[in-house]
């Protein structure tokens, strides 16, 4: 069970509060931005945790082989809009990352793309933000996390090589080196997928590294609803029998319907949540933002939104009978 904080997501209040939420509802991994910053804010959420329940989960960084959706940012001049422009760009975007003073604040943006469309006068534009090679092993000597995520994708076995080379520089004893790669948008078959996989962990096993797969459903859409969470279900279903060894988890669509569209046994050892379960919560954090209060000290909303966060893993976290699948 895993929170995905969001590869792009830079937003420290909320991180800070998300990762204790959902730290104190019991998942066993929260996965950050490869940022000092946001990593330091994680932490702290994981050190009160801690010593609130006695629990810690794992913090994972994730970085990326190349240019990826999830390791961008949007952008526009807010000083071209037009004043009467009904601005569609904000009401789709689903972190309120959008205001009419600032454009996008770019910490709060975590790059899901959906602005991009929504401007009829074409003025968004994407930003890549992903960490350059030379600066991966460097970030991560410092900071230490538990476990790393490596976004890849078909066709960069070479870059992922360079990557992941450029990862075991750092000399960090990872409790788990996750890779994440989908179908979607590659023009490649799921036994083409499988094949891409088998490369990688044939290198990750050089390095002894026992891995994880992420299988990225539909990217960043998991909020969207219960169409999303099958694509991701689908994608396990092709996957499975055709993966190298390694626990294999669902991302990129998944929401609380996804568990639905999954067998009751010997199903994906793990579920990764991300802006579906951001969403979930956003109704309290707004709420403690305009009270100028964190969350966690609104005793009220912080139970309500635990509720929720609750309501959301409690079905995977019974299913797996506490299997730690991260
Ligand atoms: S819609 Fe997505 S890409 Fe656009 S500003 Fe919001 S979070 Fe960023
Ligand atoms: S839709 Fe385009 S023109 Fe309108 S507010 Fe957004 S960026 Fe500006």
């Amino acid at each position: 069970m895993k929170l995905i904080c969001g590869a792009s997501n830079q937003d420290l209040s909320s991180i800070w509060d998300l990762c204790a939420l959902y730290a104190t509802a019991g998942v066993h991994c929260i996965d950050v931005a490869a940022d000092a910053a946001v990593v330091h804010t994680a932490r702290e959420a994981l050190d009160w945790v801690q010593k609130s329940i006695g629990v810690r989960p794992w913090l994972m960084i994730s970085v990326s082989d190349g240019q990826d959706e999830h390791f961008r940012k949007a952008w526009f001049n807010p000083k071209l809009c037009p004043m009467d422009c009904p601005r569609p760009c904000q009401k789709t975007c689903p972190a309120l990352a959008i205001t009419k003073q600032e454009g996008i604040n770019s910490k709060r943006c975590y790059g899901c793309g959906r602005c991009i469309p929504r401007c009829p006068l074409g003025l968004i534009v994407e930003q890549d933000h992903h960490l350059k090679l030379k600066d991966v092993g460097p970030l991560l000597a410092e900071l230490r996390p538990d476990a790393i995520e490596i976004h890849t994708a078909p066709g960069r076995k070479n870059e992922f090589q360079a990557t992941f080379s450029e990862i075991m520089s750092a000399k960090v004893p990872f409790q788990r080196v996750a890779v994440s790669c989908g179908l979607q948008g590659y023009g490649i078959t799921a036994k083409e997928l499988a094949q891409e996989l088998w490369e990688r962990h044939s290198y990750l096993r050089r390095y002894k590294q026992k891995p994880l797969w992420q299988l990225d459903g539909r990217r960043m859409s998991g909020d969207l609803g219960g169409g999303t969470a099958k694509v991701a279900a689908k994608l396990w279903q092709k996957i499975h029998p055709l993966a190298p060894p390694g626990p294999l988890q669902l991302a990129g669509g998944t929401n609380e319907k996804t568990i639905n569209y999954l067998p009751t046994k010997n199903g994906p050892a793990g579920i990764a949540f991300g802006g579906m379960a951001r969403k979930l919560i956003q109704p309290w954090l707004i709420q403690a933002e305009a009270n100028q209060i964190p969350l966690r000290k609104w005793p009220e909303g912080w139970q309500a939104a635990l509720q929720e966060a609750k309501q959301l893993i409690n079905p995977w976290l019974l299913r797996s009978s506490g299997h730690h699948t991260c």
